[in-house]
C-alpha cells in the first residue's frame, strides 16, 4: 500500500521531500504521480511535482505533512517524462525538480519574436512528386526505425518536403511526431504545410500562448488525441504518445540550446529520448554543426544527402568584395547588382547580423570609448530613438556631444548597423521601395508577416534586416542577396566563431536562386582570405569541415572534447573572482583526467552589473568533467552573493 508522496520542487536541491497525500479528494493512488501539488515548504507553500510513491517514511523524520492539494486533475508527467527528467539532472547537473520544470509548457518563454496568428484560413496541399534523392532518403528511414539520421541538404534541396513524408508514415503506423524547429515564429509557411498535409489536430506550441493554451495542447497530446507537435526547443518535451519520430530542423541552429538553467541541448535531449521510446531522429542542415559533421563521418548517424536544388534554381554564384579598398557599407560591386536586379524588376535581401545604426562610440583625442554602464560592452547608437543602447541588459542614455573623458569635441561613430544601412540604401535609391525587419522595426504581432507578405508579392524592392531575414524563407523574386558584413562573428573569442560565420554566409546566400538560374550573392568583408568565408563562398563545405575538425582536434576542442563550463557571478567582482579560484583548486585536489583552463574574466566581464568569471573543465570523457564539475558543486561554499552557472556542453563561451 503505498502511502506516501515523493515531491520534488524546482530549486537547486538534489533531495525529494516527503508529504501525506492531500485530505481532500486524493482520488486514486495511481493517478498521484506525475502531478503537481502544493505543500508547505519551510514557511512558505511552493508547487511540488509527485515524482513517485513510497509505502513507508523516511527514517529520522518527525510528523508529515499533508499536502494542501493536487493542482492537475491528471498527471502531467508520466514516468517515461520522469525519467527523461532524472536522466537530464545527471546530464545537466540540475535537481530533478529543475529539469521537470523546464519540461512544463509555458514555464519559460522560447523567443520574445511575436508569433504568427494561428487561425489563418489554409489552402489545398500541392501534390508532388518526390525526387530520386528525396526517395532514397526515405528509404534509408524506413529501413531502420529507430535509427538516427541526418539530412544533409543544400538550401533549398527539399529537405522540408522529406521530414513531411517521415512524418506521414510515422503516423500512418500510428506513432507521434515532434517536430522542432528553431523559432516558431520564423516557421509560418512550414506550419501551414504541417496542417495542409495533416489534417486533424496538430499541436503548435509557441510562445504567444496563453499558460491554458499550453496546457490543453499538453493534455490533447498526452490522451493521444493529437499525435504531432510543432514547436521550438521546449517542444522535444512534449508528452507526445508512442512516439515514432523526432524531425530536427536546421539542427546547427544555437536556440536549440537553453541559455538558462538546466542548460539542455534539444539535439542531446532528443537523442535520449528517441532512444527510450525506440523511436527515429532525423535532423537536417545544409550546415551541419561540426559535431554532427563527425558523427556523420564516425557512423554514429546516418548521412543522407540532397545534392539539387528542385524548383527550377541554382546554387548561385558567389562574389567575395574586398571591403579594405572601399568607402562606406555599399561596395561598387553590390552598388551595381542592386541596380541591375531592380532593372530586371527583381529583389535584393540585404543582410547585416547587427541592428542600431553605429556600435561604438569613441574619442579621437584620448580614445575613450562609451560603453555600458553595467556590462563590458559598447553601447549601440540608435538613431530613430537618438539613444545609446546596451543590447545585452537595455540599458540606454542620451547620445554624447563631446567625450565624457576628455571634453574632446573630436569624437566620432564607428561601425553600422541595420539602420544606418537603411538610410544609406535609401539615399543611393530613391525611388526604390525598402523594408527593414529587425527587432526594433517589427516588434507587434503580425507586423513581420506584412512585411514579408509585401516582400513575396513583389510590391518591395530592397528587404533588409538581421537573422530574420536569413532563415528559411523562400521568395521567388530574388535575384540578389547582399552580406553586408560578413566578418561580425569572425573575431569573437570562441572556438565556434568560424563555424558560425560560415554558416551564416552559406544559409544567407542560399536564399538567392532558389527558382531561377540567375541567383547572385555579394559576400562584403574585411578578411577574405579567412577559411570559413573563402570556403563558403567558393561552396567547399566538405574541405571547410575537413579543415576545421583538423583545428578542432589540434586544440582538443569539441567533438575532440567535452567541456563543462563554470560561471561564478556577483554584483562582487572580488567574490565572482575568488569562487572561480577556490573551484580550481577543488579540481586540481582530484587528480582526474581534466584540464581546467582558468579561472579568467569571461570575454564578456560584466553583464548587467554582475561580474562574470569562468573556468572550463576540459576532458576526453563526459563523466570525468561531470565529476569535476559535481565536485565543485558539492564542495564550494558560495557567499550569498554569488551564484555559479553550470553549463555542460556550452554553445557559447562569452
Ligand atoms: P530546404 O528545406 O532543403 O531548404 P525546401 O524544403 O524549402 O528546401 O524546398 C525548396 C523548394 O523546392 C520549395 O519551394 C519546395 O516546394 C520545392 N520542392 C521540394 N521538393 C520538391 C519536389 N519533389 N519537386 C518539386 N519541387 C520540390
Ligand atoms: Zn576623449
Ligand atoms: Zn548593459
Amino acid at each position: 500500500m503505498s502511502e506516501f508522496l515523493e515531491v520534488v520542487f524546482n530549486i537547486p536541491i538534489d533531495s525529494s521531500f516527503t508529504y501525506l497525500p492531500p485530505a481532500k479528494n486524493p482520488g486514486d493512488s495511481s493517478t498521484w504521480v506525475g502531478r503537481r501539488v502544493i505543500a508547505s515548504f519551510g514557511r512558505r507553500k511552493a508547487t511540488g511535482f509527485v515524482v513517485g510513491l513510497k509505502s513507508e517514511a523516511p527514517a529520522g523524520v518527525g510528523t508529515i505533512k499533508a499536502a494542501d492539494r493536487f493542482l492537475d486533475k491528471e498527471p502531467l508527467f508520466g514516468t517515461g517524462e520522469i525519467e527523461l527528467a532524472r536522466w537530464m539532472g545527471e546530464m545537466y547537473l540540475c535537481s530533478l525538480g529543475e529539469a521537470l520544470g523546464s519540461m512544463l509548457p509555458g514555464a519559460r518563454r522560447d523567443s520574445t519574436v511575436p508569433a504568427f496568428p494561428a487561425d489563418e484560413p489554409i489552402g489545398e496541399d500541392e501534390i508532388r512528386e518526390l525526387s530520386d534523392e528525396q526517395d532514397a532518403a526515405i528509404a534509408s528511414m524506413a529501413a531502420r526505425q529507430g535509427g538516427t539520421f541526418y539530412l544533409y541538404g543544400i538550401t533549398g534541396s527539399g529537405k522540408t518536403e522529406v521530414f513531411l513524408a517521415a512524418a506521414r508514415r510515422a503516423l500512418d503506423a500510428g506513432r507521434g511526431v515532434i517536430y522542432l524547429v528553431p523559432e516558431i515564429s520564423l516557421t509560418h509557411q512550414l506550419i501551414e504545410a504541417v496542417r495542409k498535409r495533416f489534417p486533424g489536430p496538430v499541436a503548435v506550441l509557441h510562445s504567444a500562448m496563453t499558460p491554458s493554451q499550453r496546457l490543453a495542447a499538453w493534455h490533447s497530446l498526452r490522451l493521444g488525441e493529437t499525435m504531432i507537435a510543432v514547436g521550438a526547443r521546449s517542444a522535444i518535451f512534449a508528452p507526445v504518445r508512442n512516439l515514432g519520430l523526432v524531425i530536427i530542423d536546421e539542427e546547427h541552429e544555437g536556440s536549440y540550446k537553453s541559455s538558462s538553467a538546466p542548460r539542455y541541448h534539444a539535439r542531446q535531449v532528443a537523442m535520449k529520448r528517441c532512444a527510450l521510446a525506440g523511436a527515429s531522429l532525423v535532423m537536417g542542415s545544409a550546415t551541419p554543426s561540426v559535431e554532427a559533421w563527425r558523427l556523420m563521418e564516425t557512423g554514429g548517424m546516418e548521412r543522407l544527402s540532397l545534392t539539387r536544388r528542385l524548383s527550377g534554381g541554382e546554387m548561385p554564384a558567389i562574389r567575395v568584395v574586398d571591403m579594405r579598398g572601399e568607402d562606406g557599407c555599399l561596395s561598387r560591386s553590390l552598388v551595381g547588382e542592386i541596380e541591375e536586379t531592380k532593372a530586371l524588376g527583381r529583389q535584393t535581401i540585404l543582410f547585416l547580423n547587427r541592428r542600431g545604426f553605429s556600435y561604438f562610440f569613441h574619442c579621437r583625442t584620448c580614445g575613450y570609448e562609451l560603453k555600458c554602464r553595467h556590462c563590458s560592452v559598447s553601447l549601440t547608437f540608435h538613431k530613430a530613438a537618438n539613444r545609446m543602447v546596451c543590447h545585452y541588459c537595455g540599458f540606454s542614455a542620451p547620445p554624447p556631444s563631446v567625450c565624457p573623458e576628455c571634453g574632446s569635441l573630436d569624437v566620432g561613430y564607428a561601425g553600422y548597423g541595420t539602420e544606418q544601412v537603411e538610410e544609406t540604401v535609401r539615399a543611393r535609391f530613391p525611388g526604390y521601395t525598402v523594408r527593414r525587419v529587425d527587432t526594433d522595426s517589427v516588434s507587434k504581432k503580425g507586423e513581420l508577416k506584412t512585411v514579408l507578405d509585401e516582400f513575396r508579392s513583389g510590391g518591395v524592392d530592397i528587404l533588409l534586416g538581421t537573422q530574420m531575414v536569413a532563415k528559411g524563407l523562400n521568395f521567388p523574386g530574388v535575384r540578389l542577396v547582399g552580406v553586408v558584413q560578413a566578418d561580425t562573428a569572425l573575431q569573437l573569442p570562441d572556438f565556434r566563431s568560424a563555424e558560425r560565420t560560415f554558416s551564416l554566409i552559406t544559409q544567407v546566400a542560399g536564399r538567392a536562386g532558389r527558382f531561377f538560374k540567375d541567383g547572385t550573392v555579394i559576400v562584403q568583408t574585411f578578411h577574405p582570405e579567412a577559411d570559413a568565408i573563402r570556403l563558403s563562398c567558393s561552396g567547399r563545405q566538405d574541405e571547410f569541415y575537413a579543415r576545421e575538425i583538423v583545428a578542432r582536434e589540434a586544440l582538443g576542442f569539441p567533438p575532440f572534447s567535452r567541456i563543462v563550463r563554470l560561471v561564478f557571478r556577483s554584483k562582487n567582482g572580488m567574490s565572482a573572482s575568488s569562487a572561480a579560484g577556490e573551484a580550481v583548486a577543488i579540481v586540481e585536489t582530484l587528480a582526474l583526467e581534466v584540464e581546467v583552463l582558468g579561472p579568467a574574466e569571461c570575454p564578456i566581464g560584466v553583464i548587467a552589473g554582475n561580474h562574470r568569471y569562468q573556468i572550463l573543465l576540459k576532458s576526453a570523457a563526459l563523466p570525468t568533467a561531470h565529476r569535476a564539475a559535481r565536485a565543485v558543486k558539492e564542495g564550494l561554499r558560495l557567499p550569498a552573493d554569488t551564484y555559479l552557472e553550470v553549463d555542460v556542453d556550452p554553445v557559447s563561451l562569452l
